[in-house]
């Protein structure tokens, strides 16, 4: 049945009203404890108040100009990506798809202006998710988004998982231009890349000249524990997409890249009306001020440890619900043995929020934020969940 607003989603029966960092208030006056941080966006939380005091100064100043202009705190937060990482430059989308459709034409033209534009194909993974546009379903390449329609971008190589043997002979083709990777994948089950596939990766790229593109839309920005998740490993891309959690909740996205990946965007090669518009980099000022400081991310990591070992001994005690933890610093996940979907329920029920993923896992996404005190009573809740689906 057709309703106002399409029906593409699956909502949960659930209206929230009001958030405060972890905590989402329901219109019935419940309060959800949000492990979810509506998919690994509110980096720092419901309402941080340096977000909001951020967001409402440039409100009342300035929201829109387009980027027929200058905007300084598009520059702020651009010098702020180059400052921080690898990057050499950096290009704003208001989402984490348009940032692909960006990598993708980026590593295109990169090769187009070398002189070797049959170097058009991408090598992606099986299980990755890199959004629902045309170059982002034809990434992906699975059944479930790319049915129906065709046809579809090409252009794209799809391995499986850990195939090493296939991935050596995909990269060594004459027309490949880039392997796009999410060093951790989330839609696909919390499922993280080890540092030393990484490592691979980056010399796989290099022995045959091509670019190494980072989807860290849902693992970057101090989720793992380090600003982008690929510092785990030691190794940088040429390309990045970043954007959830730069954001903080307000729609931001962004490619990085390097000088020499970047090359052929040119002036008039490629653009967006909102992308870097004063209210969403003013946020995203905020959101890089606090989460790339090192006392932070040490925040992150110790919080993460200790939200690991609680989850590992709720698995212990419900083995006929979960099968094992899994995951890297706040970017957690549960492998389940009952149904995923049956579980997140469950925890709609306990007041307690996660995300399903594929492979049968829930999500655990919190806010960086989020405190021992309240690592502790997510874990109860989860409990609670998982004692009820269990009975
Ligand atoms: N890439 C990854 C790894 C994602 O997790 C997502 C969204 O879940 C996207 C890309 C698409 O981002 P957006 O929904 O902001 O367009």
């Amino acid at each position: 049945m057709i309703t106002s607003v399409l029906p593409t989603y699956n909502r949960a029966p659930l209206t929230f009203v009001k958030g405060a960092g972890s905590w989402l208030e329901e219109a019935d006056g419940r309060r959800f404890l949000d492990l979810g941080a509506g998919i690994a966006v509110n980096s720092l939380g419901h309402a941080h108040p340096a977000l909001v005091e951020n967001l409402t100064q440039q409100a009342q100043n300035l929201w829109h100009v387009s980027n027929l202009y200058q905007i300084p705190a598009q520059q702020a937060l651009a010098d702020a990506l180059v400052d921080k990482t690898f990057a050499d430059t950096v290009f704003f989308t208001n989402s984490g798809t348009e940032a692909c459709e960006l990598a993708v034409k980026m590593a295109r033209k990169h090769f187009y202006d070398a002189g070797q534009p049959e170097r058009v194909k991408i090598i992606t993974f099986e299980g990755s998710f890199h959004g629902r546009s045309a170059a982002g379903i034809a990434a992906a390449g699975s059944e479930k988004m790319t049915k129906g329609f065709g046809p579809l971008l090409p252009g794209f190589v799809h391995l499986k998982w850990g195939d090493h043997d296939a991935l050596r002979a995909a990269a060594a083709e004459s027309d490949v231009a880039g392997i796009l990777v999410e060093p951790v994948q989330g839609e696909g089950g919390i499922r993280p890349l080890p540092d030393a596939c990484l490592k691979g990766l980056r010399d796989l790229c290099d022995e045959h000249g091509i670019l190494m593109m980072l989807d860290e839309v849902q693992c970057g920005v101090g989720r793992t524990g380090k600003l982008f998740a690929h510092e785990w490993a030691g190794v940088s891309p040429d390309i990045m997409m970043v954007a959830k959690g730069i954001g903080g909740g307000f729609p931001l996205g962004a490619v990085l890249a390097t000088e020499a990946a970047a090359n052929g965007m040119t002036a008039g090669t490629h653009g967006s009306t909102y992308g870097g518009n004063p209210l969403a980099c003013a946020v995203g000022n905020a959101v890089m001020g606090i989460v790339a400081e090192d006392s932070f991310l040490a925040d992150v990591n110790r919080k993460a440890g200790l939200f690991r070992q609680k989850l590992e001994g709720l698995v212990a005690a419900h083995p006929e619900v979960f099968e094992e933890v899994r995951g890297t610093g706040l970017m957690l996940g549960l492998k389940c043995k009952a149904v995923n979907a049956d579980v997140v329920k469950a925890g709609y029920d306990a007041e307690v929020l996660t995300v399903p993923a594929a492979d049968n896992v829930i999500r655990i996404l919190p806010a960086l934020t989020i405190t021992e005190d309240e690592i502790s009573e997510a874990v109860a809740r989860l409990d609670k969940a998982a004692s009820a689906l269990g009975a």
